[in-house]
């Protein structure tokens, strides 16, 4: 807490914080109002993603440019390895923290939300959780200042909702794995340092056969593919990973062999708290542009909120907002409190970026024709929402969790 403190107080975007003992988390729920220091957080996100997202954010996307300059930034502030002990040169935050931050740097702008989001639940998560005292120190510290981010490689050209069946192979010669296959969509993959990569040791095991590695990047026999030219999130770059004869360490070998696919699908399971928090801030952003916009437009001789087919609409927007707040909120305070939350992460991602999606629609329909040029957001934060029904599980993949854990305790 103390570092986080000190390093807000450097960054010259936000104000200087004296962080208090965070309340135990189970008080948020009873009282629906965050602690002091989440409540802190928020702001300085919240100041940071005024001042150094917002103005740039469409020039970003047009350009497909990675933010360099405000990762860096971000990486000051502690917002690169929140719930990473202080240690391993982590913010040492916990996992709502977490979440309000990516809602509110997402608000600002999207990619910068899934580069933020990815770095930490996707690449940190898993060394942190599964990494050896050795890999902590070497994998992480380097990765929590905003100089280098990471990524992961699960998704094959082949495979994407059936992460079992992957063809990338990893074979032992001497004292080196030598990977072979290609990752596809690997968000930060021409920005980052190094991957988790997940390869088949043993395909006789079928998914119990897969595991996990750590890959510098650049290295020898990877090389990367185009940039996908995609609908949105276009500030953060996405390609294949290619792999041919790639020798790693044998060191570099991540948990234990055999053990990729549960790494894999536990490191989802957090990794879905920080997409439900972005899919949160598009929302808000989208809901923030309708309201401004319809205060001030004028049909039939009054601003257009004094309709009330424009109020309703707004209305179910913000119910629809603020339940997957909730539900979002509680994933994560149950991940903060050492209890399962496979299903509450499920349930989160799926009402909040379905959410994103219904609310960025109604925005554009509240703008009118100013929804859908580029003059105004609402067009990005339309095309920014829809990936969230997308990766890291499908819509239709967290709905299939979600029936199976539901069954699951109807049958025990
Ligand atoms: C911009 C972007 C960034 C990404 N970033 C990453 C990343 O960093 N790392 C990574 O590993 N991957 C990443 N992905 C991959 C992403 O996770 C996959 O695209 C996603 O899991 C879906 O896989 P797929 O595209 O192969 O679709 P498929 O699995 O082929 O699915 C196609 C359709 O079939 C449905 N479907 C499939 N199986 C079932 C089922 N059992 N029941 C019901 N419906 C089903 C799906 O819901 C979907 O509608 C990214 C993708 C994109 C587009």
């Amino acid at each position: 807490m103390a570092a986080v403190a000190a390093r807000l107080a450097r960054c010259g975007t936000a104000r200087a914080l004296t962080f208090g003992r965070p309340r135990r988390l189970h008080t948020v729920y009873q009282t629906a109002e965050l602690p002091e220091t989440h409540r802190m957080l928020r702001e300085t996100c919240r100041d940071f993603a005024e001042k150094e997202l917002v103005p740039v954010a469409a020039r970003l996307d047009k350009e497909h440019r990675f933010p360099a300059e405000q990762v860096k930034k971000m990486g000051g502030l502690g917002l690169l390895g929140m719930d990473v002990p202080e240690e391993y040169k982590g913010a040492g935050l916990d996992y709502l923290a977490y979440s309000i931050a990516v809602e509110e740097i997402s608000r600002g702008c999207a990619s910068t939300g899934v580069i933020v989001s990815v770095n930490n639940s996707l690449y940190l998560g898993p060394i942190l959780k599964f990494g050896s005292e050795e890999q902590k120190h070497k994998w992480i510290a380097p990765f929590t200042s905003g100089d280098k981010i990471g990524c992961f490689a699960l998704s094959e050209p082949g495979n994407g909702s059936d992460a079992g069946a992957a063809s990338t192979v990893a074979r032992l010669d001497g004292d080196e794995w030598v990977l072979n296959g290609t990752k596809a969509w690997i968000t930060n993959a021409w920005d980052a340092s190094a991957t988790v990569v997940f390869a088949t040791t043993d395909k006789s095991l079928k998914h119990k056969g897969i595991s996990a590695f750590l890959v510098p990047m650049p290295t020898a026999g990877l090389s990367l593919g185009k940039k996908e030219d995609k609908l949105g999130i276009r500030a953060s770059s996405t390609a294949n990973l290619i792999f041919e004869d790639c020798r790693i360490p044998k060191a570099n070998l991540l948990g234990q062999l055999g053990m990729g696919f549960k790494i894999a699908m536990q490191t989802l399971d957090a990794g879905r708290i920080g997409i439900a928090s972005q899919a949160l801030g598009i929302a808000q952003a989208a809901l923030d542009c309708a309201v401004a916009y319809a205060e001030k437009r004028m049909a039939f001789g009054s601003p257009i909120t004094k309709l009330q087919a424009v109020q309703f609409k707004l209305a179910d927007m913000a119910v629809a907002l603020e339940s997957a707040r909730l539900l979002t909120w509680r994933a994560a305070m149950l991940k903060d409190n050492g209890k399962p939350f496979t299903k509450e992460a499920a349930m989160a991602k799926l009402a909040a970026s379905e959410a994103a999606t219904a609310i960025a629609h109604q925005a554009i329909q509240i703008l009118g024709g100013m929804g859908y040029v580029t003059e105004m957001p609402a067009e990005r934060h339309y095309r920014d929402a829809r990936i969230t029904e997308i990766y890291e599980g499908t819509s239709e993949i967290q709905r299939l969790v979600i029936a199976s854990q539901l069954l699951k305790a109807y049958r025990s």
